[in-house]
């Protein structure tokens, strides 16, 4: 059986956010970065990402355990929990402290300014990069500042086991809320690092977002991690696959006379991999470099 592999010291990881039942491409995902991670003798870590606490459901977090180890999904140690993670992010933002200016942005005003003539969609427009400490202690009269890491339109390149060397401009981004919570790429990069996480394995939507978190474990001082993006799960109108398009969950699927098994298998097809009795089964089959490249439709 797969488990612990006392030799080797790298790791790959899941890291969902508990905010509803993992859905046929979650579940895709998670056994891809399973495969990922046990072909190259690392460890495969569990990671919960609960920062974000409106969204997050009671139970959740169980419940999403339980269907991966239903697919036969094992995770070496105990799970790491964000929201337990205050301190190493504290510190972290502490380490930052010269390389942040306090952003005071709405995503609206963010969003009406990257649409404007010059900006870019998706990328901060700079409003706050260059305020005075006077415009600034206006400004928080307002409002709480989020802080913003002063990244200065540096480049950065990423190594990615299916999209090669991908270079590209770092974004301001926000490393913490203006609510005083750790913000996701920073907690993300700090928690791979500490977990010694040297693979990432996940959605090919988060590509772009690769770019910015590998360039701020670079100023943290860890090693940006290899990434595997892999393509996503859609519908049938090729909109990325949620809990909105029917029967997409293990519990929807059982209702139906569909095991766990039988997921494993569409997945493992889904793959151009034969359908087997346990995940371990695929690791000798298993090619990054014979992946799909189109998305997987679910209909
Ligand atoms: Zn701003």
């Amino acid at each position: 059986m797969p488990g612990t592999s006392p030799g080797s010291t790298g790791a790959g990881r899941y890291a969902p956010s508990p905010t509803g039942e993992l859905h046929l491409g979650n579940l895709r995902t998670a056994v891809l970065a399973w495969l990922f991670a046990r072909s190259t003798d690392r460890r495969y870590l569990l990671r919960i990402e609960d920062l974000d606490a409106t969204r997050v459901r009671l139970g959740q977090a169980e419940q999403q355990q339980a269907d991966l180890a239903a697919l036969g999904l094992d995770f070496d140690g105990e799970p790491v929990v964000q929201s337990r993670r205050g301190a190493a992010y504290t510190e972290a933002l502490a380490t930052l402290a010269n390389q942040t200016y306090p952003c005071f942005c709405t995503r609206r005003e963010i969003a009406e300014a990257a649409s404007a003539p010059n900006g870019t969609i998706g990328r901060y427009p700079g409003t706050c990069r260059e305020l005075t400490p006077a415009e600034q202690a206006v400004r928080a009269r307002q409002r709480s500042p989020a802080l913003r890491l002063r990244a200065d339109g540096a480049h950065q390149t990423i190594r990615d086991v299916r999209y090669g060397k991908v270079t590209g401009q770092v974004d301001d981004i926000v490393v913490q809320r203006n609510d005083g919570v750790a913000a996701y790429n920073l907690a993300v990069v700090v928690d791979d690092a500490a977990s010694g996480i040297d693979q990432v394995v996940r959605g090919d939507d988060l590509l772009p977002a690769a770019i910015n978190q590998a360039y701020l474990a670079t100023v943290l001082g860890a090693s940006p991690p290899l990434y595997g993006h892999v393509s996503l799960a859609v519908n049938g109108a090729g909109v990325r696959l949620a809990k909105r398009d029917g029967a997409v969950t293990l519990a929807d699927l059982a209702l139906r006379g569909v095991s766990a098994i039988d997921v494993l298998g569409l997945i493992a097809d889904s793959l151009g991999l034969p359908a087997v009795d346990h995940v371990a089964e695929l690791l000798p089959q298993f090619d990054p470099q014979r992946l799909p490249d189109h998305p997987w439709v679910i209909t």
